[in-house]
């Protein structure tokens, strides 16, 4: 019997807010524990949650990212259980009423665009942080209130392979968008998988199983495809899968049991009595959405289409949007998109470092396009140009100032390099034999030998010129 695996991914991802989903107290991360709290987010009997305006413009423009349909009216839900990360006892979340739903994202997969559904973007607050240290457990409850959002997404993936560039490609979205930064170390970008497999052709869903909280997009394809063999294999044998959430031992690459999985019914969800329907008015969407920046599929392909580059440059150029406003101002200070993205990808991202939304860059792109300029004029050779490129890393030195302070000019004396050629002519007679019997081929043979003798600094269009002339070829 031949199996197929259904995979639907819930991502919850952490709104980038300065302050927290109900109350005003920061969301930076990395504080002393249980100094960002307040009766609020404690939740001691009394307090009043008030909603942060931002975090709702970020889950719209979350929401819009993904082709989402934006409801006019939705409400919050209390999710009741109990856990000690969770002081008021339930947690603020939307249920049968989210504020968005209906949309899609597109992804790779094998050279093909494959078009996964997105059932819904709803709003909700973090829990607090338990932290085991044996024997005892603390509780860390700055996280506490911050605000998420769900994205809930249909179960359209078929394999490990398709989960992993799900997750990829929907992280690259919010961090274009600037909605999320994409930490998955710091858990501000984290992922469950539901999975389940059915016989091929069959229509009806088989019994799922929830892949918990799995912090690399490596792991969820090996957790997934680990979960896919184990549930294939039970079903084959005549067995049957149990609803339940496991986890994943990356050791191991097995995944084990950690619960029996809850349905909404065990989390009792009601109205939030404290908190009104949130009510979004049209200009409110529309404005988000005129805000909402080029996405970065729509960007590579505008870099493929629109400035010359290859599908890999675009790629690697987009791979951060800090990368890619890099070389978008400098391909349009320098005027040559090719020629200033190679140059990034050569010599520049080498030296580059992300963190979430931030990026550190070894130079500026005004200093790129100077560069380059230097080499268009034909006052460096491309080999100088990296030499200044390692003179000028670091510093906001000028290119130009550091041609002249290295005393570097290319050789465009024609005597000089003249001189060269001859040399070298002499020194290789069959190669210059050959090439006046027509084999031309073995001209950027010579040009290199040149290039060589003079260090790089001749340019090399005259060596070109002045071989031919030299051998009779022109
Ligand atoms: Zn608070």
């Amino acid at each position: 019997m031949q199996y197929e695996a259904v995979i639907g991914l819930e991502v919850h991802a952490q709104l980038l807010t300065q302050s927290k989903a109900f109350c005003g107290c920061s969301t930076a991360y990395g504080a002393p524990p249980n100094t960002q709290v307040c009766p609020v987010c404690l939740g001691l009997p009394g307090a009043l949650p008030v909603l942060n305006a931002e975090a709702v413009r970020l889950a719209v423009l979350t929401a819009l990212s993904l082709s989402c349909a934006i409801a006019g009216e939705s409400r919050f839900a209390r999710k009741n259980y109990f856990y000690p990360d969770l002081p008021k006892g339930y947690q603020i979340s939307q249920y049968d009423e989210p504020f968005s739903g209906r949309g899609h994202l597109d992804i790779e997969v094998d050279g093909q665009t494959k078009r996964a559904g997105i059932t819904r973007v709803h709003m909700e607050e973090d829990a607090g942080k338990s932290v085991h240290l044996d024997p005892y457990s603390v509780v860390d409850l700055n996280r506490s209130g911050v605000p998420l959002v769900e994205i809930v997404g249909e179960p359209d993936l078929r394999s490990g392979a398709e989960a992993a560039e799900y997750l990829r490609t929907l992280r690259e979205v919010l961090l274009f968008v600037g909605v999320n930064d994409g930490n998955l170390e710091e858990g501000s970008f984290r992922c469950d998988a539901n999975v389940s497999v059915r016989p091929l052709g069959e229509a009806k869903l088989g019994t799922r199983v929830e892949l918990k909280n799995i912090n690399s997009f490596r792991f969820v394809e090996k957790a997934i495809a680990h979960e896919i063999q184990r549930q294939t294999a039970l079903v084959d044998r005549g067995g049957r899968v149990v609803q339940e959430t496991r986890g994943y031992n990356a050791d191991l690459g097995t995944t084990y049991s950690l619960r029996s999985k809850e349905g909404a019914q065990d989390y009792r969800y009601f109205p939030d009595p404290d908190l009104p329907p949130l009510r979004l008015d049209e200009a409110f969407v529309e404005r988000a959405r005129a805000s909402l920046p080029e996405l970065p599929a729509e960007k590579r392909r505008r870099f493929v289409e629109g400035l010359g580059l290859t599908p890999y440059a675009a790629r690697v150029l987009t791979a951060h949007p800090k990368i890619a406003a890099f070389f978008e101002q400098a391909a349009e200070q320098h005027g040559n998109a090719t020629k200033v993205a190679n140059f990034i990808q050569s010599e520049v991202l080498r030296g580059v470092h992300t963190h979430g939304l931030d990026a550190r860059f070894p130079v500026g792109p005004s200093q790129v396009a100077a560069l380059l300029g230097l080499v268009d004029a034909g006052t460096i050779s491309g080999k100088q140009a990296k030499e200044v490129y390692a003179d000028i890393e670091g510093t906001d030195r000028g290119p130009a100032e550091v041609v002249a302070r290295l005393g570097m000019q290319q050789v465009t004396d024609t005597g000089a390099v003249e001189a060269i050629c001859r040399r070298v002519i002499e020194q290789s007679p069959k190669q210059a034999e050959q090439l006046r019997a027509g084999n031309t081929k073995l001209l950027g043979y010579l040009v290199g030998q040149v290039m060589k003798e003079s260090k790089g600094a001749a340019n090399p269009q005259l060596v070109n010129d002045l071989l031919k002339k030299l051998l009779g070829l022109v």
